[in-house]
């Protein structure tokens, strides 16, 4: 069972891997690029990504791509809750979390839901 599980959530970073892959390949072929050299993703730690089934999904999804020799950084936004209750600011990788000041279990979150592509550098002919 355990083994069926892990198998779904590669799926699903794959998924994820080759969507990133086609828009990248979209932008670089919009601009006439010949190939890509680097990617820079934004990854929260909120964004439901396994990270390391993301990076093992990426090397899978480049292979004959634009992205092939492409450096592919991860930059990882750690995810910052904020009380609704005394505002006060937190970093936490848990969507149920109470404030560490004042109990609360009312949180929102500021930052750390991100999937997305930050940067891409393209090689062009001229
Ligand atoms: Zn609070």
């Amino acid at each position: 069972m355990a083994i069926f599980v892990t198998k779904i959530l590669v799926m699903h970073e794959l998924s994820i891997a080759v969507n990133i892959v086609e828009l990248v390949e979209e932008a670089a072929r919009s601009q006439q690029a010949e190939n890509v050299s680097k990617v820079v993703l934004e990854i929260g730690t909120l964004s439901g990504i396994e990270f390391d089934a993301l990076t093992f999904a990426m090397t899978e999804a480049v292979k004959g791509s634009l992205l092939q020799k492409a450096e592919i950084v991860y930059d990882i936004i750690q995810a910052v809750g904020v009380c609704e209750e005394c505002c006060h600011e937190f970093p936490t990788d848990d969507y149920f979390t109470v404030c560490p000041v004042c109990n609360s279990m009312h949180t929102s979150f500021i930052k750390g839901k991100e999937l997305k592509i930050k940067s891409i550098d393209l090689v062009t002919n001229d």
